[in-house]
């Protein structure tokens, strides 16, 4: 298990995200403070406490009613001190003679709004800070199982869920995981003001599953969200998630030649059944379009979604829709469209799920997947140069991390 800041190889600035790679620079960071009046201005923070509004907190303050007016009133912005959260910072800016000349609402270690007296009027600003981005590095052993191994790595469980999701599709993290299994991860952590804000992305990653080794490098392609990819181009992704849905257990499986449970006939069973709690996300499996989301009486509450011009699939016995989801609506993989329920014909909580090829029934278990599309053929330079780099940084760590086992 490592962990350690680490020194990036040079590379042109504008291709890539900055590190700060001196543990020392953590703590003096330069970033865009809010702007210090230049005079004799006195500066005065407070926290909100429960309870509180903007007028009483102005008066506790000693500042006039009529300022609570004029900054809560400023357009478009005032509207934002309507609602104050306990826990959030207002800081007054105040000249020589008492008056308030600036008011900031901090409501995150990044966001802050701002409102400044230009004569008679307040005028508000939105900021948001970009926080410092430091790349870390963990390694990991697994004996039993992978967030076992995630927390004695130290590694936070957002990572760990990320860092399933990507090898997803290479690895089933319940059935295939063996003892002796390793990861080996790069990622951001964010930091502002010298302090940890959170996590940013993974990325690379390489998990070794078996003796067999993935290795995951994000990249934005162009016209593209950031995604991954392995070092060849591929997608790390397929086209379709193995199952939409978080299950407890399979209840019923696809079927051709089951004897329904309710009405004691051979009725094919076209689809598989997901046990899960009502209200469990159901997600789509693929980017499609939304062709029905309505409800019958043996289907209850169901989506169908269009993948193409092949693929069909479909989600049934949904407790509520999610809201955007209506037919004509575009949908990305792995987008919430509905909540298991058991509405229609089902006699306790669950997702029928059903994947049709050119308009047959497949079973979702065992369908060959089609895979997501590759970084394009133009763009293979830039993400070859853009892979090299990060892979030689794995590589470096993990060569480190052996030579310090066998020390
Ligand atoms: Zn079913």
């Amino acid at each position: 298990m490592e962990s350690v800041l680490l020194t990036l190889p040079e590379e042109p600035r504008a291709a890539q995200p900055e590190f700060t790679t001196d543990p020392a620079a953590r703590s003096n960071i330069a970033q865009p403070k809010p702007q210090r009046p230049e005079h004799a201005w006195r500066e005065v923070s407070t926290q909100i406490k429960p309870g509180d509004n903007l007028a009483l907190i102005f008066q506790r303050q000693g500042l006039s009613a009529k300022d609570v007016h004029l900054v809560s009133t400023s357009k478009p912005l005032g509207s934002q001190l309507k609602q104050i959260f306990p826990g959030h910072k207002l800081t007054f800016y105040l000249d020589e003679h008492g008056q308030l000349m600036q008011m900031a609402y901090t409501t995150g270690p990044l966001d802050r709004y701002e409102f400044k007296r230009q004569g008679d009027v307040f005028v508000g600003e939105q900021i948001t800070t970009e926080p410092e981005r430091i790349l870390a590095y963990k390694h990991g052993t697994i004996d039993h199982s992978l967030f076992i191994a995630s927390q004695r790595a130290g590694l936070s469980d957002a990572i760990t869920m990320r860092l399933a999701q990507i090898f997803q599709w290479d690895i089933d993290f319940v059935l295939d995981i063996r003892p002796g299994d390793a990861f080996y991860v790069l990622f951001e952590e964010l930091i502002h003001d010298g302090e940890f804000i959170g996590y940013g992305d993974i990325l690379a990653a390489e998990f070794v599953n078996n003796g067999q080794p993935y290795r995951a490098i994000q990249y934005a392609a162009e016209g593209r969200q950031p995604d991954y990819y392995a070092p060849s181009g591929d997608s790390m992704r397929k086209a379709f998630l193995r199952a939409p849905v978080e299950f407890s257990r399979i209840s019923s499986n696809f079927n051709l030649r089951r004897v329904h449970p309710l009405f004691k006939t051979v009725r094919p069973h076209r689809g598989i059944d997901y046990a899960a709690p009502t209200g469990t996300p159901i997600l789509a499996a693929g980017d499609g379009r939304v062709t029905t989301a309505s409800r019958t009486q043996p289907n209850g509450n169901y989506v169908v979604i269009q993948h193409g011009e092949q693929f069909v699939t479909k989600y049934l016995h949904l407790s509520k829709f999610a809201r955007h989801v209506k037919s004509g609506q575009r949908i990305k993989q792995g987008q919430i469209i509905g909540y298991v329920g058991a509405t229609g014909w089902a006699t306790a909580p669950h997702l029928h799920y059903e994947f049709l090829v050119n308009g047959v029934h497949q079973n979702p278990r065992t369908v060959s997947l089609p895979n997501a599309a590759p970084i394009p053929k133009q763009q293979l330079p830039n993400f070859h140069a853009h892979t090299q780099r990060y892979s030689a940084l794995l590589d470096n760590y993990k060569h480190q991390t052996s030579v310090a086992v066998a020390r």
